[in-house]
């Protein structure tokens, strides 16, 4: 069983709204997703009927609070397969827990004369964390390169890890090339050298079923509005025994077991990351995002776009796109990222707007992959679950007029 698209898409008010007059054509969701009735209602529900602090309150209302806020956990872990959902740490997002994981584990850990191996695909954010501690700390960053499909050089691995390599840090699908990347293989190597693994999953998880156990990762983060969900949630996943063993991130209220005028202790894992009130309502519509996509099947989202992303790169290159990232859609997330001679991404991406078209233009904070592209920006549209080919036709039909404009 595939998506059911034209029911699904009733759960969107945003399909409602028009652009310019137009019906709305969202292909930005590999920016920010668009979000079901579902989870608003959840979250207004929450906050109508549930809301109070967590984990503080003995009375009935903190506790149900509480109880909903644990309960977005314990889906969270679900979702990527974790087994214990102590081992998810609510952040504000990718970006975030990023930075967590260089701020706790890797300051403690990585030293002098170490090395860091990132990938010349990376997302800003997956890259400048690790250039700030690499500075810090007087350890070298080293980037594993991409070949001319968009694919890792994963051939290279034995040159790039080696016994001073502490942290191998991968995104498991590229938001630009869409590639989806061997993270098994890298955390196999990296395992092998005594190093750790962090994953970039802000692009995975929203399209591909993720578990942690098989990628055998030692951290890995995600975004809820990418997936559905509300901005200012994201999940860490961490392995228990590093979580336990890492110093905190945040000091401050709810992370600590005791506190005395000159030193303090932590609380448990997961809350001796969690500093503070919490977004406590973005995660419960985090919970409800990760309801919303398991209802559908992270199995039947995944064989849609890949409908989507076969048919999308087919009709851009009909079009005289060049269309970047490997053909292979079985190794293909739902990003096509594009170039037409005659037309500026960003004068395409204001043309199309006049169409109700919303696609991105731009760097898509990956500069260094775009000058191994040799580019200064590309046009991208990517696929959700609400996406049609009909959709991909008039982004198609929309890109002839804007070749009119520059003939
Ligand atoms: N990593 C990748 C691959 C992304 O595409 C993004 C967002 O575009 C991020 C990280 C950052 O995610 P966030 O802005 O939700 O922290």
């Amino acid at each position: 069983m595939s998506l059911d698209v034209e029911s699904l898409r009733k759960d969107f008010p945003i399909f409602e709204t028009q652009v310019h007059g137009k019906p709305l054509i969202y292909l930005d969701s590999a920016s920010s997703s668009q979000k079901p009735r579902q989870v608003v209602d959840r979250m207004v529900r929450f906050y109508e009927t549930e809301y109070a602090n967590v984990h503080r309150g003995v009375y009935d209302l903190s506790e149900r609070a509480t109880a909903a806020y644990e309960g977005a956990r314990a889906a969270c872990a679900r979702f990527v397969g974790a087994r214990d959902p102590r081992s998810i740490i609510f952040t504000r997002g990718t970006t975030e827990g990023i930075n967590l994981v260089r701020f706790t584990w890797a300051r403690a850990n990585v030293k002098a004369g170490d090395e860091i191996l990132v990938t010349e695909m990376e997302h800003h954010s997956n890259l400048v964390p690790w250039q700030l501690l690499a500075q810090e700390v007087g350890a070298s960053l080293r980037h594993l390169p991409v070949d001319d499909e968009g694919l890792l050089r994963i051939d290279l691995l034995d040159e790039y890890i080696t016994e001073r390599t502490k942290v191998v840090a991968v995104s498991l699908m590229s938001n630009v090339l869409g590639t989806i990347n061997p993270v098994r293989a890298l955390a196999d190597a990296a395992h092998a050298a005594g190093a750790r693994i962090v994953v970039d999953a802000a692009q995975a998880a929203p399209h591909i079923p993720i578990d942690v156990n098989e990628l055998d990762v030692d951290f890995l983060a995600y975004s809820s509005h990418k997936m559905l969900g509300p901005t200012g949630a994201g999940a860490l996943y961490g392995r228990l025994d590093l979580l336990e063993e890492m110093p905190p991130f945040h000091g401050g209220g709810e992370m600590i077991r005791e506190v005395f005028p000159d030193h303090s202790t932590w609380a448990e894992v997961p809350h001796k990351f969690e500093a503070g009130t919490p977004n406590i309502a973005q995660a419960v519509g985090m919970g409800a995002a990760v309801e919303y996509l398991e209802g559908l099947g992270m199995g039947n989202v995944r064989a849609h776009e890949k409908e989507m992303v076969d048919y999308g790169i087919s009709k851009l290159e009909e079009a005289g796109a060049k269309v970047y990232g490997p053909k292979d859609i079985s190794i293909r997330g739902g990003v096509a990222s594009f170039n037409l001679d005659e037309v500026h991404p960003h004068d395409m991406a204001t043309i199309l707007d006049q169409e109700g078209l919303c696609i991105r233009a731009g760097h898509h904070c990956a500069q260094p992959l775009m000058r191994v592209l040799g580019v200064p920006a590309t046009a991208r549209a990517s696929f959700y679950v609400y996406n049609t080919p009909d959709e991909i036709d008039a982004l198609v039909g929309a890109l002839d007029k804007a070749k009119g404009w520059f003939a």
